[in-house]
């Protein structure tokens, strides 16, 4: 929907001015909040104002700008002058042909009925009259007079942002009911239960970036207990940058790194030491289980003893999303929460470093299957396990044959199938002028619930399918 707002008068023209207001003030005001509230709660809304700030735009090129933009719907805010006991009415054109008349008086009448309810006093009524912008617009066309700069009564509650409020609330509720608009649904936020979902290399490039003397346990501290408590760790690991400056413990804190507090628990004001942990991975825990205690009303998991010295001063369960913890984790505050969740972005656009070992993209493996080695041939072709990018490939052929599955290649997608059950990561890999496939071997064991083991030192993967 198409809406065009056009707040009365501006720059040269005042429109009527007593008491100690102007009416060019006045409806630019309302209008920027109609425009606002549309805007922020309603979807599918379009909207293009006559005029922002306090200019000069004649009648004509108000019309011209609203035809040439092809509004649906015209809007124009007065004040009224003239006397009288005051109070609110709105006007339509007075001619408006037969086809037309019925739409327009019902989009009159259902915004001047919102703004009554909203406003009270006075209903002067919906009228009609030749007024230009109602003549001249091609669109359905409604004008208002809020109120009467001067009449004492009118002037006082137009001197009241509270009046002004309903007034602009009333009209924008009626444009919402005429057209039909859609409120927006509530805002998602980010819930602070949740898997994480930045990798552990990630976390810790990410700090090394800015502290080459980052402890790595740390990172590793935040994605282990924040899995054992349901919390996104991954997060609550940024707060703590957040909090202690990348890990560095400068800026004034009087917190110090052999404390393991990483949220500055117990930190009631500025160069208060607070509370201190016996290692990592306690300190850590603290901060976990002061988020779990704001997140939730769940008991804490079978076997954790509480070691968050705070925990008991938090309502349980009061602030499910970070952005709950504004004002309350951080007082004052109002994107303390927001703050976390930027850096969180920022450390999910982080790259991915190679591990070392990864390096060496087609590092041998070897694997055993219930005490027999994979032999490296098989029918003449080398078959030779694999890693690559931390994942161990095993060759399909030769491992199918030792457990007894059922080999099927289909042509069509290239597809190949163990008993009857596609393999997803499937690779082929051209060795010596023929192909052979490859699955990742964590895919096979999930899908047979196979037994997987890995010895780094001899680089094997054992396999036991009973
Ligand atoms: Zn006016």
């Amino acid at each position: 929907m198409k809406f065009f707002l056009n707040p009365g008068h501006g720059g040269a023209d005042p429109g009527s001015v007593s008491n100690g207001l102007k009416e060019k003030d006045i409806t630019l005001l309302v209008s920027m909040r109609i425009r606002d509230i549309l805007l922020n709660e309603y979807e599918n809304i379009e909207i293009k104002m006559s005029r922002t700030d306090d200019r000069t735009v004649s009648l004509k090129e108000t019309t011209d700008m609203a035809n040439a933009w092809g509004a649906d719907f015209f809007l124009s805010i007065h004040v009224n002058a003239g006397g009288g006991k005051g109070g609110f009415e709105s006007f339509i054109y007075h001619k408006i042909p037969a086809k037309d008349l019925k739409e327009t008086e019902r989009v009159q009448q259902l915004i001047h009925a919102e703004v009554m309810k909203l406003i009270g006093g006075i209903d002067r009524g919906p009228k009609k009259k030749d007024l230009h912008v109602c003549r001249e617009t091609e669109a359905i066309a409604v004008l208002t007079e809020m109120a009467f700069i001067d009449v004492a009564n009118d002037a006082a509650r137009l001197k009241d942002p509270r009046f002004l409020e309903n007034v602009a609330r009333g009209h924008a509720n009626g444009v919402a009911l005429a057209f039909g608009l859609k409120k927006k649904t509530a805002l998602q936020k980010t819930p602070i239960l949740g898997e994480s979902k930045a990798a552990i290399e990630q976390m810790i490039a990410f700090v090394k970036e800015e502290n080459p003397q980052f402890d790595e346990e740390i990172a590793k501290a935040f994605l282990e207990v924040g899995r054992l408590y349901g919390i996104r760790g991954d997060i609550a690991f940024c707060q703590s940058i957040h909090e202690t400056g990348w890990f560095k413990f400068e800026g004034g804190t009087a917190v110090t790194p052999d404390q393991h507090n990483y949220c500055g628990l117990g930190v009631t004001k500025k160069g208060v030491k607070g509370a201190a942990f016996s290692s990592i991975r306690e300190g850590v825990t603290a901060q976990i289980q002061h988020l779990y205690a704001y997140a939730t009303k769940a008991d804490l998991p079978t076997g954790e003893k509480i070691v968050d010295p705070r925990f008991h001063l938090v309502t349980r369960g009061i602030a499910p999303a970070w952005e709950d913890l504004n004002g309350r984790w951080a007082v004052p505050g109002t994107t303390y929460g927001q703050s976390i969740l930027a850096l969180h972005d920022k450390l999910l656009k982080f790259p991915i470093p190679i591990r070392k070992e990864e390096e060496n993209k087609f590092l041998d493996v070897t694997f055993i299957v219930n005490g027999n080695p994979i032999p490296a041939h098989y029918m003449g072709i080398p078959t030779k396990g694999y890693i690559q990018d931390g994942r161990a490939y095993i060759p399909i052929r030769p491992f199918a044959e030792l457990v007894g599955l059922k080999v099927a290649y289909e042509p069509k997608d290239h597809s190949i199938s163990l008993n009857g059950r596609k393999l997803k990561t499937k690779t082929i890999l051209e060795t010596e002028k023929r192909s052979t496939g490859y699955c990742q071997v964590k895919e096979i064991a999930d899908l047979f619930k196979y037994k997987l083991a890995w010895d780094q030192s001899t680089k094997t993967v054992t396999v036991v399918t009973t």
